[in-house]
């Protein structure tokens, strides 16, 4: 399915983007096409989300995927956002022993891998503590 012609006009590079159902307010993240609530009553809207939110959960990585290897041990949290949505993100700059339940977090961009086969590094959004 090609994406609607909004989302390639909004530069979702610096921000998360949502949507945000006009029928029910409900804020979605990742983005969708379709209400879960409203169905074909939804009316969806791309919906740029709070860069803060709160941890609800965490844990502490000590063996890595391939290609993660270097970063270990390091911080998996569930955060909420201040929207609402719930998302599951890589803590960063922070000692995984100082990490709690409730800490104030805020987005990050930062490098998450790098192709070996032609140097493309890829960035993507991470949380630090406030
Ligand atoms: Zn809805």
């Amino acid at each position: 399915m090609a994406a609607p012609r909004f989302w390639r006009e909004i530069p979702n590079r610096y921000n998360l983007i949502g949507t945000k159902c006009g029928n029910c307010n409900k804020v979605l993240f990742p983005p969708r096409y379709i209400c879960p609530h409203c169905r074909r009553m939804g009316k969806l809207e791309p919906y740029k989300l709070s860069r803060r939110g709160k941890i609800v959960t965490y844990g502490v990585v000590h063996v890595a995927p391939e290609g993660f290897e270097d970063q270990v041990p390091y911080v998996l949290a569930i955060v909420e956002l201040e929207d609402g949505p719930r998302l599951t993100t890589q803590v960063v700059d922070c000692d995984p022993n100082e990490v709690k339940i409730g800490d104030e977090v805020e987005l990050v961009f930062r490098r998450i891998g790098s192709d070996n086969e032609d140097g493309v590094i890829y960035y993507g959004f991470k949380f630090r503590k406030v």
